[in-house]
């Protein structure tokens, strides 16, 4: 019988149970699907810059304690996994194409009240950081410790780091119910097996209110569908990641060009739209117009977990002894994933919390 058993795996649970087996915890990780393929695959990487030293607001003090974790993860996952996740601090800007010059200073000032490198800089020096934008386009705030990581390629290396640490990987199980005694869960169930373990911890992403349902616990989890359209573009126009607030480029080292992206409520369906579709490409040959002649490469969806708030819910859920929660990351997920496997850890082995999680958690 496991210690722990995670349900889901996505970039949420998969980074949890390599926190947890790395601690010599025995752990088996269940999924309805083949692992990684659902928002953890569809997102695009970025990793905003936070600094733990400054952060106050819940949000700014967790994205800042997982920033400071990812160097570190990143390279740790490469070496145990032999796979290599290309994350890099390759720079971002914030563009203003809509925005009045107060408004764009005051992003650069959020940042800078964070302890976070943020310049504003003037239209001359934003056409010689990128040549190829716009040249309509006006005052922006540059972001030199922007990050950002192939997602893909991680959700890979954390697969093969877990099966390394003798994680038990079990693909195309969907748990369908609870089994309880009192306060504590006994067992999950499946199609095929009834499992039984000590903890476990529900991170199913957008799935997790009605996974919960099923142990009687009601969280508010509702799937937020974003659409992304990936060029090839060789050269690249620009290396460092361009957001326009909730719009943005990623570039990829290999001549790749995401543009993002979209947040629908349309339920669980996960598919792209031609408007949509549409409107990025207009998007991006707004901002960017070389990208005109880019090849079109695909398109994806992707169905964000999102919470009411827009924070996660981490930790025990209430009248339960032994059910956790992780889930509701919304549109921070893969940036958050180091430090909500480092608290899971912390919380289901027992020991006290790095962070004081009020507002983010159930139960303590
Ligand atoms: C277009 C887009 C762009 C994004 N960009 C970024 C970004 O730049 N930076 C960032 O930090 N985040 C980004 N995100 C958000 C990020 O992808 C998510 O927050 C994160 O992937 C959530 O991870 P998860 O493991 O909770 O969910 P998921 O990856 O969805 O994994 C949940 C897993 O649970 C499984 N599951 C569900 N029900 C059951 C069941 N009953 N039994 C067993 N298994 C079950 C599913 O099959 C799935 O594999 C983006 C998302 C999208 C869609």
């Amino acid at each position: 019988m496991p210690d722990i058993v995670l349900i889901g795996g996505g970039v949420i649970g998969l980074s949890i149970a390599y926190e947890l087996a790395n601690r010599g915890a025995s752990v088996r990780v269940l999924d309805q699907g083949p692992f990684g393929q659902e928002s953890s695959w569809a997102g695009a990487g970025m990793i905003t810059p936070g600094n733990p030293l400054v952060a106050k607001s819940p949000e700014t003090r967790l994205r800042a304690e997982s920033f400071i974790l990812w160097p570190d993860w990143a390279a740790r996952l490469r070496e145990e996994s032999g796979i290599e996740t290309d994350f890099s601090r390759c720079g971002g800007i914030e563009l203003s194409p809509e925005r009045s010059a107060s408004d764009i200073a005051a992003v650069a000032a959020k940042f800078q009240s964070e302890g976070v490198r943020a310049e504003l800089i003037g239209s001359h020096e934003l056409r010689e950081l990128e040549p190829h934008l716009n040249p309509e386009l006006g005052d922006a705030v540059y972001l030199p410790d922007y990050c950002q990581v192939r997602n893909p390629r991680l959700l890979k290396a954390l697969l093969a780091a877990c099966a390394a640490r003798g994680v038990e990987l079990s693909p195309g199980l969907p748990v369908i119910g609870f089994d309880r005694g009192g306060q504590r869960v006994t067992s999950v169930r499946t199609p095929t097996e009834t499992i039984a373990a000590g903890q476990f911890v529900v991170c199913s992403g957008a799935w997790s209110q009605s996974v919960l349902a099923q142990a009687g616990c009601s969280i508010r989890v509702e799937p937020v569908r974003g659409q992304i359209v990936l060029l090839e573009v060789l050269p690249l126009p620009t290396h460092r990641i361009l957001e326009v607030g909730s719009r943005y480029f990623v570039p990829r080292a290999d001549g790749r060009l995401l543009i993002g992206s979209t947040e629908e409520h349309v339920g669980f369906e996960k598919r792209n739209t031609a408007g949509a579709v549409a409107e990025l490409i207009r998007f991006g040959n707004d901002l960017i117009p070389s990208l005109k002649t880019a090849r079109f490469e695909r398109c994806w969806s992707g169905l964000r977990p999102g919470s009411p708030t827009g924070l996660p819910y981490l930790g025990r859920v209430p009248n339960s002894d032994n059910l956790f929660v992780a889930a509701g990351h919304f549109r921070a997920g893969l940036m958050l994933s180091p430090i909500t496997a480092v608290l899971l850890r912390q919380l289901l082995l027992g020991e006290t919390p790095d962070l004081a999680l009020s507002g983010m958690m159930l139960a303590q």
